[in-house]
């Protein structure tokens, strides 16, 4: 039986047409607005009898393999005798710049309709024609072909014989990898307490199509736990393609690790680790500029032929393996990531390429989202960074100056600039000088931004660079595109200081955007050691009833931790009468109970409030501080320090929810113990306080959701810093009185509950 290869019209003639080079940071395409603008303004000048947006799907059977290539068509016009194929194209350029071979990724986009057409309504010969329409103006230009049945034939042979070499790798490789998984045992020896539970429940998750939240405390094998199920799950054709979401650099390495394991155990699974474009960027600067970056240059003629020779060669596709092949084939090292990661059974990655809107994966069609499994790791981290991606700013000073420096020169710059400057004055008049929390999107000022976007546009795909003027179009753009998700979930802040105003659409509850993102998916698994009160984070992340839940136990003995709550008020007011307690405290620990800690405190004033004190002490250890912004090195630096205990006894000082209390896995004798000073709260303010008010009305407890729940999220993190493997034994303080409080008692894990109250 052949076998069948599914592919979008726009994959395919990418894949074959696109040539050249990397642009710099401005595409040349239409602001989104304007291009969906264009493309309905020229639908509607249709007559009755034609078409718009017309699906059409084709087989095409080439050595052994079915190609069943589909997609929309913008326009069918069928009122001549002979059919027009219309290809609608929205540009920023001036049409006179446009030329009928400006571009044949969109010809060979046409006649790929075309000859669908064609064969589907078994005619002879069609017209295909391209329309461009100059986003400003609104002006067209119309480019004609008439193509017969042999002649698209001819093309669409010369098409997929260029995609086949690729299409074979690729069938060939899948087969390699279920048959792998079919014979792929657990990769150790035994499953931990729990385990097997929270494997089964990710597989069922995933056959079902469903969602879970698991809370999986540390030991709990968290990554293998997750993957394994899921490879298993591809193997048995219940889903096609796994994304391993997360935060953090090291748990990046800890599904590469995972993922090792199972291939040491006959595992053949292709799989792509995405790194920051800064972070892997071959060049001094990162400026992707052909004229700059010979990686850039003529990347599009290269690219077919190095993901064909690593796809050839390479399993496990880290940030070495591609940054070696990207060199072979001197290309880019992020786009040739981002290139493999369309053909990966698995992509590991930051949350931002699935859910932020501005980088998300834009050629994954839907029917292969619905294929794909989303595990998310330290998911509690994704409540606040969605906020972030679904949030957008800009500041008055950037147009003020763009208006003075267009003047005279370029008139619709200047005119929308100075528009957008004035708007923001009215807003500083109206509100004073102070921040302010609106409900209301400014739509005034949206309105000008839109149209600033279309003057930028045109400069900026003249080829004019200028970094202001396309730092500021990018702000806009962004700006336009969160306001269209704006409802009553958001808030509008208006930051005025002395002359600068700043707008800020800022998105107080994200769980409806995460919900209907990540719905598009197969299905969706959201865990992390301290998705707790799981309650809180299901309703955050997007979750519904129906979902799957599970709480998972520790897998360590309660003996292994010994718990101590200092019941002493951290409350801001109380501060300063708390430096010598929590002094005398810290070197009474270190004197019974000698090794390495961790001290987390809510604030580095605080912090060094404590630690000069503690200096004129002559304290019986080595104390290292955490300071604001330390480079990688220094956080390196710092946690080289924690070598085994046998030495001096050292104390680590650190803020809560700061870089030292997530994502640090000190083992063994590395930490004794750890102290957490306060509850976490975030510092109160009106964007806290906003957000309290919304979930207050919206009918939930405002300040827990605000203040209570993300603040114990971090006490949880900072004190999973001291047990994390079976042999590890530790102490933990938690200081505060409100931990004997009732709703805190019930926060504290099960593991943490005997404990013993110190003195105030
Ligand atoms: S190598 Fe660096 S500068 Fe060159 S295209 Fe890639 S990211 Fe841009």
């Amino acid at each position: 039986m052949p076998q069948s290869v599914k592919i979008s019209v726009r994959a395919l003639v990418e894949y074959v047409f696109r040539s050249g080079s990397i642009e710099t940071g401005f595409k040349t395409t239409s602001s989104l607005i304007e291009g969906t603008k264009a493309h309905q303004t020229i639908q509607k000048t249709y007559s009755e009898a034609d078409a718009a947006e017309v699906f059409l799907q084709t087989s095409y059977a080439y050595e052994d393999i079915d190609y069943i290539v589909e997609g929309r068509c913008d326009g069918l016009l069928l009122q001549d005798e002979m059919v027009t194929i219309d290809e609608i194209k929205s540009t920023g350029k001036k049409l006179e710049d446009i030329t009928r071979d400006s571009n044949p990724v969109h010809w060979a986009q046409a006649k790929c309709y075309a000859y669908m057409y064609l064969k589907k309504e078994e005619k002879e010969d069609v017209r295909v024609q391209l329309t461009y329409v100059q986003v400003e103006s609104g002006e067209q230009k119309r480019f004609q072909e008439e193509c017969t049945l042999p002649e698209l034939e001819d093309f669409m042979l010369h098409l997929v014989k260029s995609y086949a070499p690729y299409a074979k790798l690729r069938l060939h490789n899948q087969q390699q990898r279920n048959e792998s998984i079919r014979e792929l045992p657990f990769p150790f020896d035994r499953y931990r307490n729990g385990q097997r539970n929270f494997a089964g429940a990710v597989f069922k998750t995933i056959a079902d199509k469903k969602t879970l939240f698991a809370n999986a405390p540390t030991g709990t094998g968290k990554t293998i736990s997750t993957l394994f199920p899921a490879v298993k799950a591809i193997g048995e054709e219940k889903a096609e393609k796994i994304f391993y979401l997360t935060a953090k650099t090291l748990n990046r390495k800890n599904a590469e690790e995972a993922l090792q394991l199972m291939k040491d155990k006959g595992l053949f699974l292709q799989s792509v680790t995405l790194t920051a474009k800064d972070k892997v960027c071959f060049k001094e600067e990162t400026r992707c500029d052909s004229s700059y970056c010979e990686f850039a240059d003529g990347y599009y003629d290269r690219i077919n032929g190095a993901v064909l020779d690593v796809l050839k060669h390479e399993t496990i596709m880290d940030r070495d393996v591609i940054s070696e092949y990207a060199q072979k084939h001197r290309v880019c090292p992020f786009e040739f990531s981002i290139d493999l990661a369309y053909a990966a059974d698995s992509v590991i990655c930051d949350y931002n390429y699935v859910f932020d809107p501005r980088v998300s994966f834009k050629r994954l069609f839907e029917e292969q989202k619905k294929r794909t499994v989303l595990l998310m790791d330290e998911a509690h981290n994704l409540v606040d960074r969605a906020r972030g991606m679904y949030s957008a700013e800009i500041q008055k000073s950037v147009f003020l100056q763009l208006s003075r420096e267009y003047k005279g020169k370029n008139d619709g710059l200047w005119r929308t600039t100075k528009a957008i400057n004035d708007e923001m004055l009215k807003l500083k008049k109206e509100h004073g000088e102070k921040k302010v929390a609106v409900s209301d999107l400014p739509e005034a000022f949206i309105s000008c931004l839109d149209d600033f976007l279309v003057q930028a546009e045109q400069l900026l795909a003249s080829g004019e660079s200028d970094e202001k003027l396309l730092e500021a179009y990018f702000a806009a753009l962004q700006l336009i595109k969160i306001s269209g998700f704006y409802d009553e979930r958001f808030v509008t802040f208006i930051d005025v200081f002395k002359s600068e105003v700043e707008v800020r659409l800022f998105c107080m509850d994200p769980s409806h955007l995460l919900f209907q993102t990540g719905k598009k998916y197969g299905s969706r698994v959201f865990f992390s050691a301290t998705l707790s009160p799981l309650s809180y984070f299901r309703e955050m992340l997007g979750g519904v009833e129906e979902d799957y839940v599970i709480r998972m136990p520790s897998p360590y003995e309660k003996e292994q931790l010994d718990v101590f709550i200092q019941p002493l008020s951290t409350r801001y007011k109380d501060r300063e009468k708390t430096i010598e307690p929590i002094m005398e405290m810290i070197i009474e620990l270190v004197d019974k109970r000698p090794g390495n800690y961790l001290v987390f405190f809510p604030s580095y004033r605080y912090m060094s409030d404590v630690v000069d004190r503690l200096l004129e002490e002559d304290p019986p250890f080595h104390p290292i501080v955490q300071h604001p912004a330390m480079s990688e090195e220094e956080r390196e630096k710092f946690l080289a320090n924690f070598d085994s205990a046998g030495g001096e006894s050292l104390v680590g000082f650190a803020v809560m929810g700061g870089i030292f209390s997530e994502g640090i896995d000190l083992k063994g004798d590395r930490l004794t113990g750890a102290v957490v000073i306060g509850v976490g709260l975030p510092q109160v303010g009106l964007e806290r306080d906003t957000m309290k008010e919304y979930f207050q009305n919206a009918g939930k407890s405002g300040y827990d959701f605000a203040y209570v729940y993300p603040g114990m999220n971090k006490v949880l993190q900072a004190g999973g810093r001291v047990i994390r493997s079976e042999e590890d034994r530790g102490t933990l303080v938690l200081v505060d009185d409100r931990f004997l409080s009732r709703k805190y008692l019930e926060m504290l894990p099960e593991e943490w509950r005997d404990f013993v109250v110190l003195k105030e």
